[in-house]
C-alpha cells in the first residue's frame, strides 16, 4: 500500500486523487471517508465507481497526509482495503467535502459476505424506546445480509430481495444521511416498512397461528421451542430446523424425521456463558464465535453440563454458534439453554430456500414455521470452523466468508479470467479475476440432483455478479464427477479450452495458494491424505506424497494400495475396508490361525467372503486405492466403531478421533505408537507406508483387551510418526545435493482430524520443515477449486509467455499439470 502520496504544492495546499480498491462498497466506506475529511477540515468528494471508491481531496499538506493514513487505518468493520493508490489532482474541488453520485461501469468491485448482527443493532432492538425495538430484520452498514439477498450488481437495494420494500420516511432519512450508520445501508428497514415475520402452522396448511404481529410470532416460536416442539425458521441463507437441544426426546424425534441418523447437529446459544457451560472456549474460538462471520465453531465438550448423546453421536466435539441475525437473537434472547439449529432439509438434500418448497418439504418434520416475506436470493449454509494448532481452520466456507476473494500469490497477477469447477463432494467453484480467487460458498454433494441444480444456478449468479468472462475452464480429471462433466459441456458450447487437473495436485496447489506461495517458488512436498481421488494410473489415490508446485507434480510416496470391495460401497461400509486390509496384509488363513478367538473373526467369517474373494481375484468392482481415509475406516471397524455403515462421510474417522485417550496420547515413548514401516512393495516402484506391523500390534491389543481409547491413541500417534518418517526419507536426495524440499504442505480431509494434524505439524517442525496448512479454505474437497484455479492460471500464464517467446508449452521432469 502506498502511503507516501506524491503531492502538488500550491502554497502548502495540496490536492490528491485517491483510488481505494478492495471490499469498499456497501460497507459504509464513503461515510467513513466523509467523516475523516470533515474532521480534518478538507475539501473534496468521495464516490463509488466500477473500480471501488474514488476520493478527491484538497487541503494543507499535513492534513491530507493524515487523511490518507486514516483511510487506511479506519476501515469500517466489513470493509477490506486491498490497495490505495494516490496521484496529484489538478481539477476543481467542492469546498464542502461531499459524497457524490456513484458512477457505473464494468465492475471490479466486491460483494461483501453476510455479517452477523452488530452490537449497535443489538442495543437498538433491546431498547423499548427505539423504533426498531424487537424488529427481527434490523441491520446497518456494519452488519446484516449481503450475498444472501443480492440478485445482481451493483449492490443497490433495487438489485436485492429488499427491492419490494419501499423505505418509510424515517428509514429513508437515515439512508440519505452521511452521519448515520445506515447511510446507504441497502437492507435498511423497520417495523413500518420492512419484512415481517409470521408463525405458520404447517399441519393445517398455511393458516397462521392466531392474529400475531411480528413480535408475537417470534415470542410464540420461542414458547413452542421451550415446550419441546420442532420449529422451522426461515433464516438468512436458508430454512433451518430448531428445537430445545437439552430435550433428548425432541432431538431424537428431529433426527428421525429429518432422516439424519448420525451427523452431528449444529447448536446455537444466546451467549458465551451458555456455551461455556457445555464446552471449553479458547481465545481464538471466542474470537471466531463473536466475529462478524459468526461461524459454527467446533468445540471440545467438557463444561459442567452435558447435552443428549443424540446431538453429536459418538463425538466429543459440539458445533456452537451465537445468534447470527436479529431474528435468531430475538428467539434466543430469553432462552437460557442452547437450541439445535440445523439446516432445513431432508437427509442429503440442499437446505430449502423457497417458501413453497420449504412448507412442503418440512411439514413432515416441523409442525410450525417462523417465516417472513423477504425472499432468500442465494442459499448459504452456516460455515464451520475448528481451531487447530492455535489457528482457526475453515472446514465449511459459506455464510460470513463467501464470496470474499482470496488474493492470488505473487506471479499470478497476469492471470486471465478462468473458472475452476471443483470436485464432487463438498463442491465449490472458483473464479479468477483481477489477481484474486473468488471461491463460491459451499454447495454440497453434487450427486444430489437439487444440489447440482443449485451449483449451476450459483455459478451463473457469480458470473454475473463478478462480470466474469472466463477464457478457460478447469476441472478434476475424474471422468464421472458431475462438475467435470459440466465443465466439458461448457467448454464445448463456449469453445473454451478445458484444463484437467489431478485431484491431489489440486489439493496441494490450494494449500500453496492460500499460503501465498509464489508462482515460481521451489517445489514442496505435498502430503495429501483424503478419501479418494482419480489417479493417473487408473487406480484411486488418497494417501499421497507429491513433490509439487503449481505446474507439475511427481508421486514420490504412497500409502499401500488396498482393494475397495464393491467400489463406492466400500467407502460407506467400513467393515469392507477392514476385511480388504487384513486379507491384503496377512491373508485370511493367517488371520484365522492367530486371531480366531476375537469377536472380529466371528464377524468377518459371517460376511460373504467367497464372493468378495472372487471379486478381488477377478478384478470385479474392487479398484485399488492408496486411501488414508479407508485406512481410518478399517481401523475404526476393527475397534467396532462404526463397523457396518457410515451415516455421513468421515464418520468412522471422526468417531475414532473422538475415542482417543488424551493422556495416553501425550505419552512420549515412541514404542507406544503402533508401528508402520516404509518399504517398496511388489508392483510399485514407490515407497509405501505399510501397515502390516500396525495391524499385528492392533490385533494383539484386541486379544489383550486393551481399552479402545488407548488403541485409538496408539493408532493416531503411529500414523503421524509414519507420515513424518516418510517426509523425512523423501527429503534426502540420493546424491549430496542437499534436501529435495524444505517445505511440506498438508491437505486432504484427513487433516481435519485435529489429533493427527497437530501431531504431524509438531513433528515436522521438530524436523525443521516449514509447514503449510489450510486455514482460509477447507483441507477437504471444498478447497479443491482454489487449487484447480491456481494450476489453471499457471498453465495459462505459461502458455501466454511461450506464445510471445515463440515456443510451444511443454513440461518435463515432473508430470505435466494437464
Ligand atoms: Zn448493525
Ligand atoms: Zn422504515
Amino acid at each position: 500500500m502506498n502511503l507516501h502520496p506524491s503531492v502538488v504544492h500550491q502554497a502548502e495546499l495540496v490536492a490528491l486523487e485517491i483510488r481505494v480498491r478492495g471490499r469498499v462498497q456497501g460497507v459504509g466506506f464513503r461515510p467513513t471517508v466523509w467523516h475523516i475529511a470533515r474532521d480534518l477540515g478538507l475539501s473534496g468528494e468521495v464516490l463509488n465507481d466500477a473500480d471501488g471508491v474514488l476520493v478527491r481531496v484538497g487541503g494543507n499538506e499535513r492534513s491530507v497526509a493524515a487523511f490518507v493514513e486514516r483511510i487506511a487505518s479506519e476501515t469500517p468493520p466489513l470493509g477490506q482495503i486491498d490497495r490505495i493508490e494516490t496521484q496529484a489532482f489538478r481539477g476543481n474541488l467542492p469546498h464542502q467535502f461531499r459524497i457524490a453520485e456513484s458512477v457505473s461501469g464494468s465492475t471490479h468491485t466486491q460483494i461483501a459476505p453476510d455479517a452477523a448482527i452488530c452490537d449497535a443493532c443489538v442495543a437498538e432492538i433491546k431498547k423499548p424506546s427505539e423504533r426498531r425495538f424487537r424488529y427481527p430484520f434490523t441491520s446497518c452498514t456494519h452488519c446484516g445480509p449481503r450475498l444472501s439477498i443480492v440478485k445482481s450488481v451493483p449492490f443497490d437495494r433495487a438489485k436485492t430481495t429488499m427491492a419490494p420494500f419501499a423505505m418509510c420516511e424515517a428509514c429513508g432519512a437515515e439512508y440519505r444521511d452521511p452521519t448515520d450508520r445506515r447511510f446507504h445501508a441497502e437492507a435498511v428497514a423497520c417495523h413500518a416498512c420492512g419484512p415481517k415475520a409470521t408463525l405458520l402452522h404447517l399441519d393445517g396448511g398455511l393458516a397462521s397461528v392466531g392474529q400475531h404481529s411480528t413480535r408475537d410470532s417470534v415470542a410464540a416460536a420461542r414458547s413452542l421451542i421451550e415446550m419441546g416442539e420442532i420449529v422451522a425458521i426461515k433464516g438468512l441463507g436458508g430454512y433451518q430446523l430448531t428445537c430445545d437441544a437439552t430435550n433428548a426426546d425432541t432431538v431424537t424425534r428431529l433426527r428421525r424425521s429429518k432422516r439424519r441418523d448420525a451427523k452431528p447437529f449444529a447448536l446455537m446459544a444466546r451467549d458465551l456463558d451458555i456455551i461455556r457451560s457445555y464446552c471449553s472456549v479458547g481465545v481464538e474460538e471466542q474470537r471466531q464465535l463473536t466475529g462478524a462471520s459468526a461461524p459454527i465453531v467446533l468445540l471440545d465438550d467438557g463444561g459442567s453440563k452435558r447435552l443428549p448423546e443424540a446431538i453429536a453421536p459418538g463425538l466429543t466435539t459440539l458445533g456452537f454458534m451465537l445468534p447470527t441475525t436479529p431474528l435468531h437473537f430475538l428467539i434466543l434472547e430469553h432462552l437460557d439453554r442452547p437450541v439445535v439449529m440445523t439446516s432445513g432439509n431432508l437427509a442429503d438434500e440442499p437446505q430449502v430456500i423457497d417458501d413453497a418448497a420449504a412448507l412442503d418439504r418440512l411439514a413432515g418434520i416441523a409442525p410450525y414455521a417462523l417465516v417472513h416475506d423477504r425472499e432468500i436470493a442465494n442459499r448459504i449454509d452456516d460455515s464451520v470452523v475448528r481451531v487447530m494448532s492455535g489457528r482457526a481452520r475453515i472446514f465449511r466456507r459459506a455464510r460470513g466468508f463467501a464470496p470474499a476473494p482470496i488474493p492470488m500469490p505473487p506471479g499470478f497477477e497476469a492471470s486471465p479470467e478462468l473458472v475452476a469447477m471443483g470436485g464432487q463432494l463438498k463442491a465449490t467453484f472458483c473464479l479468477v479475476k483481477d489477481g484474486a480467487a473468488i471461491l463460491s460458498q459451499h454447495q454440497g454433494d453434487l450427486e444430489n440432483a437439487a444440489t447440482f441444480d443449485e451449483y449451476r444456478k450459483t455459478l451463473a449468479l457469480y458470473t454475473e455478479l463478478f462480470d466474469h468472462a472466463p477464457v478457460a475452464l478447469v476441472a478434476d480429471r475424474h471422468p464421472e464427477y458431475l462438475s467435470s462433466k459440466l465443465a466439458r459441456e461448457l467448454a464445448q458450447t463456449g469453445s473454451l479450452p478445458l484444463i484437467e487437473v489431478q485431484h491431489h495436485h489440486a489439493h496441494v496447489a490450494a494449500c500453496l495458494a492460500e499460503n501465498g506461495q509464489a508462482l515460481d517458488a521451489p517445489a514442496v512436498l505435498g502430503v495429501v491424505l483424503d478419501g479418494l481421488g482419480w489417479g493417473d494410473d487408473g487406480t484411486l489415490w488418497g494417501g499421497e506424497f507429491l513433490l509439487a508446485d503449481y505446474r507439475r507434480y511427481e508421486r514420490l510416496g504412497i500409502f499401500r494400495p488396498v482393494a475397495m470391495l464393491g467400489g463406492a460401497q466400500a467407502a460407506r461400509e467400513p467393515w469392507r475396508s477392514l476385511y480388504a486390509h487384513l486379507v491384503a496384509e496377512m491373508g485370511w488363513a493367517k488371520f484365522a490361525t492367530n486371531f480366531s478367538e476375537l469377536d472380529l473373526y466371528a464377524d468377518l467369517s459371517g460376511r460373504p467372503r467367497t464372493i468378495l474373494d472372487w471379486m478381488v481375484r477377478n478384478g470385479v468392482n474392487t479398484p485399488k486405492a492408496s486411501s488414508c481415509g479407508r485406512l481410518f475406516d478399517a481401523v475404526a471397524a476393527a475397534l467396532n466403531i462404526c463397523r457396518e455403515r457410515q451415516g455421513y462421510e468421515g464418520e468412522a474417522a471422526a468417531r475414532l478421533e473422538a475415542m482417543v485417550d488424551r493422556d495416553t496420547f501425550r505419552f512420549e515413548d515412541e514404542a507406544f505408537s503402533y508401528p508402520f514401516t516404509i518399504q517398496n512393495i511388489s508392483g510399485s516402484h514407490l515407497p509405501c507406508i505399510e501397515p502390516l506391523a500396525m495391524w499385528r500390534a492392533l490385533l494383539g491389543d484386541l486379544v489383550g483387551m486393551t481399552p479402545a481409547p488407548v488403541m485409538a491413541a496408539r493408532f493416531h500417534k503411529g500414523l503421524a510418526q509414519a507420515v513424518v518418517a516418510m517426509a523425512t526419507k523423501l527429503a534426502s536426495s540420493d546424491d549430496d545435493s542437499g534436501p529435495r524440499f524444505d517445505t511440506v504442505a498438508l491437505s486432504g480431509g484427513c487433516f481435519q482430524n485435529r489429533t493427527l494434524f497437530e501431531e504431524v505439524v509438531r513433528r515436522l517442525k521438530q524436523n525443521n520443515f516449514i509447514v503449510l496448512s489450510h486455514a482460509q479454505v477447507p483441507a477437504n474437497d471444498g478447497g479443491l477449486a482454489l487449487g484447480q484455479a491456481a494450476i489453471g492460471a499457471a498453465h495459462l500464464i505459461d502458455a501466454k509467455t511461450d506464445e510471445t517467446e515463440g515456443s510451444t508449452p511443454c513440461a518435463s521432469g515432473f508430470q505435466a499439470a494437464s
